[in-house]
């Protein structure tokens, strides 16, 4: 059995869990304010001596920190020996984690950790094995290597951890792993870190571990908490266009386009790939080999965009997701929620992106009542805006690149020769239009994309004139205000309505109503001038008939500021112009 373990109520902090000043002053950099539910779990365990942890837990929960800062904490230094190995199936979980390792260790003179991983360099890796290494991230076929090559002496080792060990077994690293182990002293800690615990893993634990602390992390779905909602109101012909230019405005993009069908998704994600996009499809037409397939180049990064349906993206779990975008909405709000709870994971922000024509902007408030949240609404990036931020994404990328000079060091003389008339500005104007003609000439020549919601919004002015001229923007009655209310026929508005929301929202003195003009949108009725303003305060801003209510003084024509509380884009049109009699009507006192 599986013993659960519930996380303290009382948030501690990392110093309390007994993690050293200087790695908490390192992840305190890194954004870290306090311990996640695996970290305040292991980490307390893995500072005592001799102790052993398995831990289900998935990527994204904060395992990295839950075992590597302890390790951190627990290395010498001045001896020159690997006293660390983790073990781990894939070379970007390699190099993420030895990156994370860095992080953590930056405040920690000398210590070394360095990752081991096949297609680079080995000469390059045993020469730094050679110079003396503290902790190896390694995937388990090039440590093979190494250990034949009698590069790599694992006897100072005293934790082992199997990072993702269900992804190491389904990867047929079982053996490699045997072999590795038995190189290291067995008087060692083995961690083991797993999504799932299947036979296999029970064969190795038992093989491997005396009597391990066993826990379980569930998934901590703060997705809703750091979402953001936005919508994009594009013309059904210019969706893929739209998406083109979300794609290319976030040049670090790691998401996952929902579409509907299999065939939308088959399609969107083929124009991705022809025009160059790091795409693929996932849908249920393809076997589940071609499913593993593309699934496993997705989690590893492989791909940057998977186009998917709601059916197939199931089996996929992935943290880290910065962006999901609905090329198509779901049909129900329950799919928009889960779609988007897939980013925003592990105290990450994530975007939920949803393209949408005028038809779909109602759904939007549907969605709206059932996260909590409202929908922002997103300005299509410009050409221009799309390839600075593509350009400082570039510069930002040289800026951090790792510069590996024992590789380069040979050939950089006659670079230097040949580049020797080109001054530093030369070089760097060079450097960019060589990685960016082809996306300049693009947006160049592309056409501005045209925002339906712009074109109602002028056809919206263009009526606005057409009332105030018309003299439904009228002046109010001597001694009556006319006040502005964002609900309408639409809406299911009738003078009734307005006098039953004036009874339910103001009490005290009652509230003498006089004309009332209800619009398809929205409305405009009178009160009294001396109760304006307690209407105002009372009205605006409540909750009803699904909406949040805005209600505002009219001015002469129609409100200035009415577009932008009105949240609505069709053309407002009078198509009742309702006369109350010349009697006002009376809100009851309560
Ligand atoms: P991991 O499960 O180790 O891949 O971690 C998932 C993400 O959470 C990584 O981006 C970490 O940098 C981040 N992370 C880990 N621990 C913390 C923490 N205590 N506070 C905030 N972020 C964290």
């Amino acid at each position: 059995m599986w013993p659960v373990l519930k996380n303290n109520f009382i948030l501690k902090t990392f110093e309390e869990l007994g993690v050293a000043p200087n790695i908490v002053r390192a992840i305190t950099e890194m954004g870290y304010e306090s311990p996640m539910p695996v970290q305040e779990e292991v980490i307390p365990y893995l500072l005592g001596n001799d102790n052993e942890v398995i831990a289900l837990a998935q990527t994204g929960t904060g395992k990295t920190a839950a075992f590597g800062l302890p390790i951190i904490q627990q290395i010498n230094v001045n001896l020159q020996q690997p006293q660390a190995l983790i073990l781990c199936p894939t070379r970007e979980l390699c190099l993420q984690i030895a990156d994370d390792f860095n992080d953590y260790s930056k405040y920690i003179d000398k210590l070394k950790t360095l990752p081991v991983y096949g297609g680079s360099s080995i000469e390059s890796q045993i020469r730094s094995l050679q110079r003396g290494v503290h902790v190896i991230v390694a995937t388990p076929g090039r440590l093979i290597d190494l250990i034949n090559r009698k590069t790599v002496n694992l006897q100072a080792v005293r934790n082992v951890v199997l990072d993702e060990a269900d992804e190491m077994l389904n990867m047929g690293f079982s053996e490699s792993i045997d072999e590795i182990l038995s190189h290291i002293p067995e008087n060692r800690n083995m961690l083991l870190f797993s999504a799932t615990m299947p036979a296999e893993i029970a064969r190795i634990t038992k093989k491997y571990m005396r009597s391990p602390h066993e826990i379980i992390i569930g998934r901590k779905n703060e997705g809703a908490k750091n979402v953001k909602h936005i919508y994009y109101m594009v013309n059904a012909k210019d969706r893929y266009l739209v998406l083109k230019r979300l794609a290319d405005y976030n040049p670090n993009i790691y998401g996952i386009i929902f579409c509907r069908t299999k065939k939308e998704t088959q399609e969107i994600a083929d124009l991705l790939i022809k025009d160059g996009y790091n795409a693929d499809s996932l849908h249920g037409d393809l076997s589940q080999a071609q499913r593993d397939y593309v699934m496993q180049k997705f989690r590893i990064r492989n791909i940057q965009l998977l186009v998917a349906t709601d059916v197939a993206a199931r089996g996929l779990d992935v943290d880290d997701l910065t962006h999901i975008i609905h090329y198509s909405l779901p049909d129900d709000v329950e799919s928009y929620t889960h779609r988007s709870g897939r980013t925003g994971r592990a105290g990450k922000t994530g975007t939920s992106i949803a393209i949408i024509n005028l038809k779909e902007k109602h759904k939007l408030k549907n969605i709206e009542k059932i996260i909590l949240k409202n929908f922002e609404e997103g300005t299509i990036p410009s050409g221009k805006q799309i390839c600075e931020k593509q350009l400082f994404s570039l510069i930002d990328q040289l800026e951090k690149v790792k510069v590996n000079e024992e590789e380069i060091n040979d050939i950089l003389p006659s670079i230097y020769r040949k580049l020797d008339w080109l001054d530093k500005e030369d070089i760097i104007k060079r450097l960019i239009s060589h990685e960016f003609n082809r996306l300049i000439d693009y947006y160049q020549d592309a056409d501005e994309i045209e925002v339906p919601q712009e074109r109602a919004k002028r056809r919206e002015k263009g009526e606005q004139n057409r009332l105030a001229s018309k003299g439904n923007g009228r002046t109010s009655e001597k001694g009556y205000a006319r006040l502005f209310i964002n609900l309408g026929k639409t809406d299911g508005m009738s003078p009734q309505s307005i006098i039953g929301l004036l009874n339910d929202h103001i009490s005290g003195k009652k509230v003498t109503v006089g004309r009332i003009d209800l619009m398809k949108n929205f409305s405009f009725f009178e009160v009294k001038e001396a109760d304006k303003d307690r209407v105002i305060q009372n009205l605006d801003g409540i909750k009803a008939f699904g909406r949040r209510v805005a209600v505002e003084q009219a001015s002469e024509s129609l409100p200035e500021n009415r577009k932008k509380k009105t949240e609505r884009n069709h053309i407002e049109k009078p198509l009742t112009k309702f006369k109350t009699s010349r009697r006002p009507h009376q809100s009851q006192a309560k």
